[in-house]
């Protein structure tokens, strides 16, 4: 296929990088990012959707991506897919995708979990909001980017997929994180602590797969200095999409929104911004309850 890459950053460069591997022709912009070998150069974003078959952008935000959109939708071909893998806030996405058929097109949202690890090694879970028939046909690139890919319905439901997903995975990384403080107030050692809970009932993937207790469980960024992985002020940025999410359909997330209001704390207030978002562990570690 011939393809369109918009946004070649920590995300977009690996993944553009596998689709070119595969033997499909690339052509990708990014005004700051180098543009990844194997990859040809275009001069904008319109320059890097013309002709193309599929549009892909990887985007920092929804604003950038309704910037970009209004750039490139008039530079597609008919019948092109317009595939958005950033995360974004539900009703952009579903304004993206109106836009796009408007104007001929197809649309599909698609946003990741697996990280710049995932790029890289081409394991992406893909959640994908939109047209069935343009998810059949993007199917190989989701192959090639990733291990999974999920149609979750209609235009939009992707980036719902996504911050429900990671509204979870904030939550659940701060119990893990207090639960192991509290452990160590009580003289209870960190491996005993991990050995009990990733086999009970308090198991989770925050636990078992990215122990934010360093030297204990399988090797995560609390085994690095806590350096990303997954930064703090990403996991922020989900977790205010989540409650923008909540508020706009009226949904009760109150734990949630405490979580966004400890995240914005640990970023804007203290020194989480630049730390993996597992770094909970040793803020919890410092403090006492007053
Ligand atoms: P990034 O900041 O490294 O990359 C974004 C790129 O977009 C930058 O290189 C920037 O120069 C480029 N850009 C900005 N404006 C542009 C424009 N007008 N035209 C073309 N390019 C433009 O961010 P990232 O880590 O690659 O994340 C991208 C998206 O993926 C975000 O929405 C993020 O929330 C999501 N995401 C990131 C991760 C992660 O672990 N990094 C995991 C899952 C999802």
């Amino acid at each position: 296929m011939r393809i369109g890459f918009v946004g070649l950053g920590n995300m977009g460069a690996p993944m553009a990088r596998n689709l070119a591997i595969a033997g499909h022709s690339v052509t990708g912009f990014d005004p700051v990012a180098p543009v990844p070998d194997g990859i040809s150069t275009a001069s904008s974003g319109a320059d890097a959707a013309e002709g193309a078959d599929v549009v892909i952008t990887m985007l920092p935000d929804g604003k950038t991506l309704r910037a970009v959109a209004r750039e490139i939708i008039p530079a597609m071909k008919p019948d092109a897919i317009f595939l958005d893998c950033s995360t974004v806030e539900v009703d952009t996405a579903r304004h993206v995708a109106e836009t796009a058929q408007e104007a001929g097109l197809r649309a599909l949202d698609a946003p990741v979990s697996g990280g710049v690890g995932g790029a890289e090694a081409g394991t992406l879970t893909f959640m994908v909001g939109g047209d069935p028939i343009a998810f059949q046909d993007a199917a190989p690139l989701f192959d090639i980017m990733g291990q999974k890919a999920v149609l979750c319905g209609e235009a939009g439901n992707g980036q719902a997929a996504k911050i429900c997903n990671n509204m979870i995975l904030g939550v659940t990384m701060i119990a893990t994180c207090e639960a192991f403080a509290l452990a160590d107030k009580l003289g209870l050692d960190r491996q005993s602590m991990y050995d009990v809970v990733s086999t009970s009932s308090g198991y989770s993937w925050t636990m078992n797969a990215y122990c934010p207790a360093p030297g204990v469980g399988p090797s995560s960024p609390a085994d690095n200095g806590y350096k990303p992985g997954f930064a703090a002020e990403l996991m922020l940025k989900d977790l205010r999409l989540s409650q923008q999410a909540a508020e706009a359909s009226d949904a009760d997330t109150p734990m949630g929104r405490y979580a966004r209001d400890l995240y914005a704390q640990f970023v804007d207030g203290e020194d989480g911004r630049g730390q993996d978002f597992s770094a909970m562990l040793p803020r919890f570690e410092k403090r006492s309850r007053s």
